[in-house]
């Protein structure tokens, strides 16, 4: 009878998940079933040792490795929901200072954690759901020296991440009708375990940019004179890199990044927007800081950043690069003097610094910050469609001024500056 109870408890634990529906349907009968959900995490431990828990739907199978410079510990997953109570991973705790969780491409998800000195994976595993507990994961950290975290790292020679490889292919070519369009990549910052800035209503930069860039993008393919593609369509993370390589790979004559900048509390008052292009040297403090911060994803995400070829200043030096920022520049101008006439920009509304997502050397490139979330009027604006729709209008102008420029010969976009 002990085995019968025991088996109730199961169905019981199973049920409170209401995931499952009833034992022996197939899963694949609710699209929103095929996921395993995380509900709860637990962290206990010291300076010295941690154990992390993790509470799951049911069991899932996981990686996990090591990276440097931060030093941090990813764990990748399968695509999973997570279902956490909020503020989960925002604690230090001993060796771990925070953690981050979402999705890092389709298919698959991440949990970061940020350690606050080297550690080693102890162990990392998965156990199933046993009668009156979920399904976990299970993560043991024990503190190292930076001599054998660092000999670990380069053991690991982990492959790239999937998404490096993955996002590029993953919108649909050009069709060959469009081949005479200039091609406009749209490139919405952030994006599933990174969520950009978030502002104190929950709302989250990268919904917010995602948003803007699909209207914006709407409105130029309806004006037929564009082939717009998007670095990401959906909450999913695209690295850096790839952003830049999929406006490489496909030619495009523009690149625009969008995203909505935040200041932290005590560093004043910011309003409206900014529009920034690549230099080696920021124009200003804040947009150095700015640079650093969204230069950040890579790491946020658990990207190992140290095969990344070529730097910044490698492609300054660069004969076509000056071209290009010349281009941008010019382009940037015509944004600020459009942007202008609907929405409000920032006392100083165009800067210069070293954001990676602008550097490709042969695609003029601006990145928009849109506005402050951290700005009780920016933020409604933000996140209104007649705010939105305007400053899209407003920003279509520019790039139909931008191309009208070009076809009239490169010398005109230059004279123009
Ligand atoms: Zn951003």
């Amino acid at each position: 009878m002990a085995g019968y109870r025991g088996l109730i408890a199961v169905v019981y634990a199973i049920a409170a998940f209401g995931l499952i529906g009833r034992p022996g349907a197939p899963a694949a009968a609710e699209p929103h079933a095929d996921y395993p959900v995380a509900t709860d995490s637990r962290i206990g431990g010291d300076d010295n040792q941690i154990r992390f828990v993790m509470d799951f739907s049911r069991k899932v199978d996981l990686r996990a490795f090591t990276l440097a410079d931060p030093y941090r510990v990813v764990v990748d997953l399968p695509q999973v929901v997570f279902n956490l109570p909020p503020k989960s991973g925002t604690h230090s705790r001993g060796l771990v200072k925070a953690f981050r969780f979402g999705l890092i491409m389709q298919g698959g998800s991440r949990i970061v954690f940020d350690l606050n000195k080297p550690a080693r994976i102890d162990r990392a595993f998965s156990i199933d759901a046993t009668a009156g507990q979920p399904a976990r994961l299970v993560l043991d950290l024990v503190a190292t020296d930076r001599e054998s975290f660092m000999r670990t790292v380069a053991r690991q020679s982990q492959p790239q991440p999937a998404a490096t490889t993955g996002a590029i292919g993953r919108d649909p070519a050009a069709a060959p009708d469009d081949k005479a369009k200039p091609i406009v990549v749209l490139d919405p910052g952030h994006g599933g375990i990174d969520n950009g800035t978030v502002a104190s209503t929950g709302v989250a930069e990268k919904s917010i940019v995602l948003d803007f860039a699909l209207r914006l993008r709407e409105r130029l393919e309806r004006s037929g004179k564009y082939h717009v593609v998007m670095t990401r369509t959906d909450d999913t993370f695209i690295p850096l890199a790839d952003r830049v390589r999929m406006a490489r790979i496909r030619q495009a004559a523009l690149f625009i990044s969008i995203h909505a900048d935040a200041l932290k509390k005590g560093e004043g008052e910011a309003q409206g927007a900014t529009v920034y292009t690549l230099s080696e040297t920021a124009s200003d403090a804040v947009a150095a800081q700015l640079a650093e911060d969204e230069n950040r994803a890579d790491i946020i995400a658990g990207i190992d950043l140290s095969h990344e070829p070529g730097d910044v200043a490698d492609i300054l030096i660069d004969l076509a690069q000056r071209e290009t920022k010349s281009y941008s520049v010019h382009f940037a101008k015509s944004l600020v003097a459009d942007m202008r006439k609907v929405a409000r920009m920032h006392k100083h509304p165009m800067k210069s610094a070293g954001f990676r997502v602008l550097k490709a050397p042969d695609v003029p490139s601006v990145l928009i910050e849109l506005g402050y979330v951290s700005s009780k009027d920016d933020l409604q604006h933000l996140t209104s469609d007649s705010w939105q729709d305007k400053t899209a209008a407003a920003i279509n102008q520019a790039i139909d001024r931008y191309f009208a420029a070009r076809v009239a010969g490169p010398a005109t976009a230059r004279t123009a500056r």
